[in-house]
């Protein structure tokens, strides 16, 4: 995809494009994604392949799981993950970082939504993340032990929600209301597309 470094949405997540300057990462121009993301919970996604709707609720923790397992072979050589192939760029371990901290952020609002009432998500600058957290300078066995053990969290939180639970609301700073359900299905589509932004591979 035309991604460039980093992510989109301030909030729940979704692959990157990005638009104005906010910081300088190594002397690299870093622009956050501005786009909303959520037009990927009613059709399928072009670029990853993957339709959101076509996972049964109960799997999207197993495809969670599933996806996570792919990225320590991703990372495997650290010499590669570290590159980036182009300035604008994530490069492997930039990315992974992203979607390590995608579902932390992940299961923290999923707790939220089960034991808040509508609750607003605080803020998340993931492009001040890249840049602060020093994701290019992250170890990258760490960083995929610590994606799978993330990915391991929030599946582990999505199989104790019930019937009733995955009506449950929160809201994102821009306003975007989600349910669990709908938020569950918004991470997976993250982890899917930067698994496809890393590979080439589209999701099937
Ligand atoms: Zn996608």
């Amino acid at each position: 995809m035309t991604a460039g470094p980093g992510r989109p949405v301030p909030g729940a997540g979704g692959p990157a494009v990005r638009h104005r300057p906010v910081g300088t990462l190594a002397g690299v121009t870093i622009v956050p994604d501005t786009k909303d993301w959520t037009w990927v919970l009613h059709r399928p996604c072009e670029e990853c392949g993957f339709d959101t709707r076509s996972v049964p609720r109960e799997q999207i923790a197993a495809l969670l799981l599933a996806n996570a397992e792919r990225w320590p072979g991703v990372l495997a050589d650290a010499e590669r993950a570290r590159r980036r192939t182009r300035p604008d760029r994530w490069s492997l371990l930039e990315y992974a970082c992203h979607v390590r901290d995608v579902l932390r952020l992940g299961d923290y609002r999923l707790g939220l939504m089960l034991t808040e009432e509508d609750p607003t998500y605080p803020g998340w600058d993931q492009d001040a993340a890249a840049i602060e957290d020093r994701y290019g300078d992250q170890e990258p066995t760490a960083v995929a032990a610590e994606l799978v053990a993330a990915a391991r969290r929030i599946a582990a939180s999505l199989a104790t929600v019930s019937d009733a639970q995955w009506e449950r609301t929160g809201v994102r700073g821009d306003g975007v209301r989600f349910t669990v359900e709908s938020f569950a299905r918004y991470v997976a589509h993250d982890t899917v597309h930067h698994l496809y932004d890393v590979t080439g591979e589209r999701h099937r």
